[in-house]
Parts: C-alpha cells; sequence; structure tokens
C-alpha cells in the first residue's frame, strides 16, 4: 500500500470538492482531491444552470471568475405563466439583486483548469474510497487506482461527494438523523442547441404538468417537463417533447420556440433531503453529500457554494490562527441556510407542479397562492429574496 499525507483530503471532484480544493489551495493548505468517475465523465454531467451572487464572488475568490464573467448571462427577473398569462417576477427591482446564468459544467471545468494550472493533486478513477479514524485527530482515506492500493493520512476529510457518496455512509446510523420527501413525479430535460425562447427563465403551471424554459447560454437551451415517475428516456422521443411543451406553453412564447434534435435527454427523480448533523468527528459533509433540493428553486449548485464558503473560512482560520470555533459552527451555519433553501425548494415545487389529488383542495390553494404572489409586492420580494439567494 502507497502511503502520502495532506492536510485536507477531498472526496468527490463535483462543484464542491472542487472549489473547495481551489479556496483552500489559494490559502496554502494541502489538499488531495479524490474522484470516482473521469475527468470527462464529471464534464459530461448537465445538471444546474442558476448561479446566485453570492456563489459567483466565491468563484471570483477562487480565481475562476473570467470567463464567467464574459459568457455568464445575467437575469434580473423570471415569469411564472399560469393559466395561460406570464407574470414577471422583477429581481432587480425587488431586491437590487441578480442571478447569473452559467452552467454547472462551465464551473466545473473552470475549476478543473484552475487546480491543473495550480498543479495541485487530484486524482481521477480513485476506486472503493473507504474513511476511517474520523474520531481521532489522524483520519485516513483508502482508495484504489489501477490495481494499487492508496492511503492518505490527514487532519480532515471533506465529503463532497454527492447524494450516493460514501462519507455520509461512513457516519453511524445512531450518530445522524435524516429528512426526506419525495415527490410523486419528475422532471424530463433535453438540452438544444438552439436561441432561448426568452430572455429569461419562464416557469409555467400548467393542468398537464410544470414546464420550465431555461437555457445555458445565448445560444443553448434547456427545457423541462413534469413526467411520471415511472416513465423512461425512451418513452420520449423529441417530437413528443416538443409537442408536450407546445401544449403547456403560451401562445407567444409557442411562436418563439425554436426546436432542434436534443443533444442530452434524461430524467431526474425529484427529492428534498437532508442529513444531521454535517459533521461527525473530523468529517464534513458538503453539499448534496448532506441535503439534496428539487430544482425548482435553483438552489442545489448555490447550497453547495455556501457550505463551501463556511467550510473553506472554517479551515483557513484553524491552520491560520489555530481557531476551532469555524469548524466546531460549521454544522449549526450550513444547517440554518440549507433549511431556508429547502423549504423555498419545496415552496416552489408546490406551487408550480401537479399534484396528484382526488378532491381538488390543493389545485384550489395553489391557485389562491399564485394569485396572492401575482397581486402582492411583499409576496413577491420573498420569492425573489430567496431566488437571488439569502445572505452567507
Ligand atoms: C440529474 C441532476 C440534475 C440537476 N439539475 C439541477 C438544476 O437544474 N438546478 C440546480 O440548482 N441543481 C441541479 N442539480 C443539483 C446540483 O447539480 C447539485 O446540487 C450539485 O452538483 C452539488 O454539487 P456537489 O459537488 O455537492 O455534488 P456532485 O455534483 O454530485 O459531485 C459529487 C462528486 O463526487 C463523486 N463521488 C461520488 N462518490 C464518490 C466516491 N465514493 N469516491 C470518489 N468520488 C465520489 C461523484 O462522481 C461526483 O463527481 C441536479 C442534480 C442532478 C443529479
Amino acid at each position: 500500500m502507497k502511503k502520502t499525507r495532506t492536510q485536507v483530503a477531498i472526496i468527490g471532484a463535483g462543484p464542491s470538492g472542487l472549489l473547495l480544493g481551489q479556496l483552500l489551495h489559494r490559502a496554502g493548505i494541502d489538499t488531495i482531491i479524490l474522484e470516482q468517475r473521469s475527468k470527462d465523465y464529471v464534464l459530461g454531467r448537465i445538471r444546474a444552470g442558476v448561479l446566485e451572487q453570492g456563489a459567483v464572488a466565491l468563484l471570483e475568490e477562487a480565481g475562476c471568475g473570467a470567463r464567467m464573467r464574459q459568457e455568464g448571462l445575467v437575469h434580473e427577473g423570471i415569469e411564472i405563466a399560469f393559466r395561460g398569462v406570464r407574470h414577471r417576477i422583477d429581481f432587480k427591482a425587488l431586491t437590487g439583486k441578480t442571478v447569473l446564468v452559467y452552467g454547472q459544467t462551465e464551473v466545473t471545468r473552470d475549476l478543473m483548469e484552475a487546480r491543473e494550472t495550480a498543479g495541485a493533486p487530484i486524482v481521477y478513477e480513485a476506486l472503493n474510497a473507504s474513511i476511517s479514524d474520523i474520531e481521532t485527530n489522524r483520519p485516513r482515506v483508502r482508495y484504489s487506482k489501477d490495481d494499487v492500493e492508496y492511503e492518505i493520512e490527514c487532519d480532515y476529510v471533506a465529503g463532497c461527494d454527492g447524494f450516493h457518496g460514501v462519507s455520509r455512509q461512513t457516519i453511524p446510523e445512531d450518530a445522524m438523523r435524516t429528512y426526506e420527501r419525495v415527490y410523486p413525479f419528475g422532471w424530463l430535460g433535453i438540452l438544444v442547441d438552439k436561441t432561448p425562447l426568452s430572455d429569461e427563465l419562464i416557469y409555467v403551471n400548467h393542468p398537464r404538468g410544470f414546464a420550465l424554459c431555461s437555457m445555458r447560454s445565448a445560444t443553448r437551451s434547456r427545457y423541462y417537463l413534469q413526467c411520471r415517475l415511472d416513465e423512461e428516456v425512451s418513452d420520449w422521443p423529441d417530437e413528443k417533447f416538443w409537442d408536450e411543451l407546445g401544449r403547456r406553453l403560451d401562445s407567444e412564447a409557442l411562436k418563439q420556440l425554436q426546436k432542434g434534435p436534443s443533444i442530452e435527454k434524461s430524467i431526474a427523480p425529484l427529492r428534498s433531503f437532508v442529513a444531521e448533523p454535517m459533521r461527525f468527528g473530523n468529517l464534513f459533509l458538503v453539499g448534496d453529500a448532506a441535503h439534496i433540493v428539487p430544482p425548482t428553486g435553483a438552489k442545489g449548485l448555490n447550497l453547495a457554494a455556501s457550505d463551501v464558503a463556511y467550510l473553506s473560512r472554517a479551515l483557513i482560520a484553524r491552520y491560520g490562527s489555530n481557531s476551532m470555533a469555524g469548524l466546531d459552527a460549521y454544522p449549526q451555519r450550513a444547517l440554518a441556510r440549507v433549511w431556508k433553501a429547502e423549504r423555498f425548494s419545496w415552496w416552489m415545487t408546490q406551487i408550480l407542479h401537479r399534484f396528484p389529488e382526488p378532491s381538488g383542495f390543493d389545485e384550489q390553494i395553489q391557485a389562491a397562492e399564485l394569485e396572492y404572489l401575482f397581486s402582492s409586492k411583499a409576496a413577491q420580494t420573498a420569492l425573489a429574496e430567496n431566488y437571488v439567494g439569502l445572505p452567507y
């Protein structure tokens, strides 16, 4: 077994692991990032696309802001379509803030390039990662690569390995509490190299189900449809997708819709999930390893960024001035913000989707909620404040 040592071992090279690694590296803290997949596989995943100002600022702090500033699209609001009428929520006017549309794939690419330029270690295709001794001050991470076994001794482990990773599973069951809601539908998404139908995102509440007109750039559109959980991508040839989307859009939007062959198509189930606490011994959970939100509020990637902000500051204080206060406060600080984003994502999901409910009561409440939202500046401000991101 080949042995090595670092200060912080980071498991996972998604946005959480790469961003944490970059911030710590710039502060002079040694890290090794382990990723079970290949670099190309990680870069091929199509996921989030909306960045809050806090996430943008953090990426700039990490030295990864140049291309994002150049290519990202500033959005000052969103539209919500209900009963065939579109209502605009003006973030800029309501909060003075905006969001930036810049795909998670691009964020990941920028962070990977920054790490390579810095010459900091990252091991792709690191298999069978296991974590031990987390209750001691010498935790260990073992993995294998090309049939060779490795062991890293470290001070801390950052579990940035997503919902299915090994980090959360390392924490004893009786030391953790989980909270979960699984929604009775999924999102069928397609990516297409066509100009988006609108400059802003359009969220659609329609009797046939939710739809979202989104984008990743000025020439690349991302569209979603609420679908059943038992449906497969193969049930949805492109033509069927465009027909169904057309049925859920208003006539003006439909006129602007540019259809084309999909370059990616996938179904994502919707789930709310939180694991508490986000620390066990010297293992810290970050991002999707600790929490999942349905994508309706565009919060998944942004929550990963706020966790990274809290943890990177805490580790920098630990190594800079030997202060443990930030590390001790990490779970509480991170979770306070996580739960607010969980609430907002649940609420957006609740008001925009069609739920299977026979009595019609939920549908009437949903209509009342939306009508109140469209008529009340206070309600719109509450939505806008959460969408652009709560402070951290
Ligand atoms: C299909 C899908 C669509 C999404 N769409 C949206 C969206 O539209 N909007 C939005 O805001 N959010 C969306 N999200 C959520 C958002 O992408 C995540 O919140 C974000 O990726 C979290 O980043 P992370 O780094 O914490 O986790 P991840 O991005 O999941 O990264 C974890 C990394 O750890 C690696 N890993 C896992 N296990 C191990 C192991 N044992 N050893 C080593 N490495 C390991 C994984 O390969 C992965 O690279 C989506 C998520 C999914 C899954």
